[in-house]
């Protein structure tokens, strides 16, 4: 399978170490403070690699752009989230991603698994 390998850097070189710096801060739990609308003004009960509460599976905290913006450096700007709070949060902007991602960059995962 042939690919073209465009540089363009959709996360920063740092990235592994923002997830980390991200995980750090959240103590393992989900970040998210009612930004997905589920939970208003409450903290997110998730915990990281725990059977989740509200979906099914054990959670996997993702790492969320708060700005709709993949390449932000700043962490003041990511939040770790569950699946289930992340899904919800991104969702608005899915509407344009997955236009993006009908018109071109197909097998780009959307997000990083961590
Ligand atoms: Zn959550
Ligand atoms: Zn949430």
């Amino acid at each position: 399978m042939k690919r073209k390998h465009k540089t363009k850097t959709v996360y920063p070189p740092n990235w592994n170490e923002l997830v980390a710096a991200v995980r750090m801060r959240s103590d393992g739990r989900c970040e998210c403070t009612g930004e997905c609308g589920l939970h208003k003004g409450r903290r997110c009960v998730e915990q990281h690699g725990i059977y989740a509460q509200f979906a099914r599976g054990r959670v996997m905290l993702t790492t969320a752009h708060l700005d709709h913006k993949s390449n932000t450096a700043d962490i003041s700007k990511l939040k770790a989230m569950c699946q289930r709070c992340h899904l919800r949060y991104d969702r608005e902007q899915h509407a344009q991603s997955a236009y993006e991602t009908r018109t071109g960059s197909h097998g780009q995962p959307k997000l990083p698994f961590q």
